[in-house]
């Protein structure tokens, strides 16, 4: 028999396959977004179909399986990045196997099918067009959890943990419990307060100008040009191909100057904490971001509490000036409320910093109700509305603006929802750890992102997936998922904005 290191070879080599395929992938992905052109599309989602069936042939292949089992029998003479390495690799393995390949591909089929057809019930919107596939989506999804080994507790559980390893309702519980008590009055009691001027955000800018801008903001923030780059596409998005190549789109639409820049800052805050993955992780499968929550929690920190503080602009808002003469009738301080406005919305993906949470909460508490069998499919469009006029005050007048607006539930992503509000939540705690060693709007108002960078490398960015989200969050922190960060950031910020 080979020594046993010899299958550490050949594992890695294993799974550097696996990773060239994901990235030839991730390429075609990201081709297809930034102007591929339109003919050669169904070429190109083809060849993602066959690129992403050989990668999960060779990952659930029983040589995997035997390489797999041979290395955890010496997990302790593992490297720590080896022995992450390897379990990562079993997990997905096991998510992977335990699912009857045939049911599986029929599940995918029945998402695709699901999502033309919820296009097509939000155009006209029709719920009852929609709800048979999304019934059978949550039907063929409490399979799956059973499959997966699900014994007790809420079957939601199961689904959480695929985007937030080692979330549970129980402490999603927690944390929408302290925005139900503490943001939902706050929301309400500035319903009643008077809007400040802020006419620039509805003003024309010369897109030429929003791209030199956005490339200016980019890199004032830190966002490495020479190990990314930055194109458009109509959503915003991230794609890391390991530290050394993570790219970002943005957009720009001329009357909506804040979007770009926004969406920029935020998709910059993705990209920072790939492009600090350590470099001994790259050519691994563990050179990403741990889960989506602490991805969003570093989008969130740059674009909310860094972006839409007072402070990160001082020094860079004379430059925003002179790039668009019409910002020069507004002063810094107007420019800081207007960017601040906060108004309850019909729609999740518009709204702004204090509200956004509240709007994830109902799509949580709608999903738990689901998997948890205290709601069904059929109660969704009335439900949704009295949450929305509960929690935001305002409701639909249709269900293309209520229930039917997210692509998610059509496409089986249940369980996903909680990780943009846990973003915000993981935010304000990392902000103030990191507030305890220096002041990071003092070096905001410097315009020095090195500090700030520096502490989320050694603290965050450096373990890409070799730790899981909590441990990374206690060991940055101190403390488990703490809410009150959030809660009382958003207190005292808007209570200042507007004079509460
Ligand atoms: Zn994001």
């Amino acid at each position: 028999m080979k020594p046993w290191r010899q299958y550490l070879d050949e594992f890695k080599s294993f799974s550097e396959r696996i990773l060239s395929l994901e990235y030839a992938q991730a390429l075609i992905h990201w081709d297809m977004n930034t102007g591929a052109p339109k003919k050669g599309m169904g070429e190109k989602a083809k060849m993602l179909g066959v690129l992403g069936g050989e990668s999960v042939k060779l990952l659930t292949s029983p040589k995997m399986n035997e390489l797999l089992e041979i290395l955890e029998a010496h997990k302790n003479s593992l490297e720590p990045n080896d022995f992450h390495h390897v379990k990562h690799t079993r997990k997905k393995y096991d998510q992977m196997m335990k699912i009857p390949q045939k049911e599986y591909e029929e599940y995918l089929s029945l998402c695709a099918e699901s999502n033309q057809v919820w296009e097509e019930a939000k155009t006209t919107s029709n719920f009852k067009l929609f709800s048979p596939y999304l019934k059978k989506i949550i039907e063929t999804l409490r399979k799956f959890i059973i499959y997966r080994g699900y014994q007790s507790g809420n079957p939601y559980n199961t689904l959480l943990d695929d985007y937030e390893e080692g979330m549970t309702v129980e402490k999603l519980d927690l944390f929408f419990n302290t925005l139900r008590e503490r943001i939902v009055p706050l929301v309400h009691k500035i319903r009643e307060k008077s809007q400040p001027e802020c006419s620039f955000l509805d003003e024309s800018y010369p897109i030429v100008k929003q791209k030199e801008f956005s490339n200016f903001i980019a890199k004032h923030i830190g966002y490495d040009f020479d190990a990314g780059m930055i194109k458009e596409s109509m959503h915003p998005f991230t794609l890391g191909f390991g530290p050394n190549d993570v790219r970002i789109t943005t957009h720009y639409h001329e009357k909506n100057l804040m979007s770009a820049i926004f969406s920029t800052i935020h998709e910059c805050g993705h990209a920072i904490y790939e492009q600090q993955i350590s470099q001994n992780l790259d050519g691994t499968l563990l050179a990403e971001g741990t889960s989506m929550g602490i991805h969003e929690s570093q989008s969130r920190m740059f674009e909310n509490l860094f972006g839409r503080s007072l402070d990160f602009w001082k020094p860079i808002y004379s430059k925003l000036q002179e790039s668009f003469s019409v910002l020069s009738n507004f002063s810094l301080e107007q420019f800081y409320k207007g960017i601040n406005l906060t108004k309850p919305s019909l729609i999740r993906i518009e709204a702004d910093e204090l509200t956004y949470s509240l709007h994830v909460m109902v799509r949580y508490d709608l999903e738990k109700a689901l998997f948890s069998g205290s709601c069904e499919v059929d109660d969704l469009p009335e439900l949704w509305n009295k949450k929305m006029e509960e929690y935001l005050g305002v409701v639909p007048e249709n269900d293309a603006v209520g229930v039917l607006q997210d692509v998610h539930w059509g496409s089986g992503l249940f369980g996903y929802f909680p990780s943009y509000a846990l973003g915000n939540a993981y935010a304000s705690q990392f902000f103030t750890a990191m507030n305890r060693e220096f002041s990071v709007f003092d070096e905001l108002e410097k315009g020095d992102f090195t500090k700030i960078k520096e502490w989320l490398k050694t603290h965050i960015h450096q373990y890409g997936k070799t730790k899981r989200p909590e441990e990374l969050l206690i060991g940055a922190t101190g403390e488990g998922l703490n809410p009150n960060y959030f809660a009382e950031y958003l207190e005292n910020k808007f209570t200042s904005l507007y004079n509460l």
